[in-house]
């Protein structure tokens, strides 16, 4: 099986092919480090700048060329840019709210999770498929992508930097526990985790359990304590204790 990367540069692997880049063959960085930590962190920056410089220009040159062959229009362009920026995990947290409060929508949403979410209006074909899976009492799911990023980024949006990172990727499958431990989430010890690897082919939703005390809630109230984590299955979503004190928060913030 193909699993084409849905990016290049996420990844703690990258190649720049002609492109001369020493920064991670430098000894010079690891005596900087030793010397002192201010020095390593100006290193750090300056390889962050130089890489960003030099997809910049790439991106560039790339845009211009698709324009002169007149394959992509700037507007084409414009409107991408403009969807990947209307990616949230907004999107997922509506389905989510609309699965709790409707066993049928539910139901469909884990035969064909592509068709629900197009009930929705929400258009997964930019995504090959779509697989939601619904956590229990008993067992419960987490998803990572063992060799890039692969996201259902139409319906969460762009995936966290540690969705991305190598500590993640390879970790989440060899202990899964103490992962979801080291992102501060302690899963219950009667609980099955069972860790999905998604790939090109397939992405997936976690529907996770609908916190208790909700009984009688709206589903534009339970909108509100499904969280991005949730949803990846690395945490739970909010209780409604949770969510009144980040609404205070947030209040006394402004
Ligand atoms: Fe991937």
């Amino acid at each position: 099986m193909a699993h084409s990367h849905d990016h290049h540069n996420g990844g703690h692997v990258h190649h720049h092919g002609d492109h001369p880049h020493t920064y991670s063959q430098d000894p010079s960085a690891h005596n900087a480090r030793m010397q002192s930590d201010d020095a390593y962190r100006e290193g750090a920056v300056k390889q962050v700048e130089h890489d960003l410089d030099y997809y910049q220009v790439r991106m560039m040159a790339l845009m211009n060329v698709l324009r002169e062959k007149g394959l992509l229009t700037t507007d084409e362009m414009r409107r991408a840019v403009e969807e990947i920026y209307g990616q949230s995990p907004a999107i997922g947290s509506r389905i989510i709210a609309r699965a709790w409060v409707d066993e049928g929508f539910k139901e469909r949403l884990l035969a064909d999770a592509d068709a629900a979410c197009g009930e929705m209006g929400v258009d997964t074909t930019g995504i090959n498929r779509v697989v939601a899976l619904e956590n229990t009492d008993t067992t419960r799911y987490m998803v990572v992508c063992t060799l890039c990023s692969c996201y259902p980024r139409q319906i969460l949006g762009q995936p966290p930097t540690w969705y991305k990172s190598f500590p993640y990727r390879s970790k989440a499958v060899t202990d899964p526990r103490g992962t979801l431990k080291d992102m501060g989430f302690d899963a219950p010890d009667d609980v099955e985790l069972i860790v999905i690897d998604s790939n090109a082919d397939c992405r997936y939703l976690i529907i996770p359990q609908r916190p208790a005390g909700t009984e009688d809630w709206t589903e534009a109230q339970l909108f509100q304590l499904v969280t991005r984590d949730s949803m990846i299955g690395v945490g739970d979503p909010l209780t409604p204790e949770q969510l009144e004190e980040a609404v205070q928060a947030s209040g006394q913030a402004t």
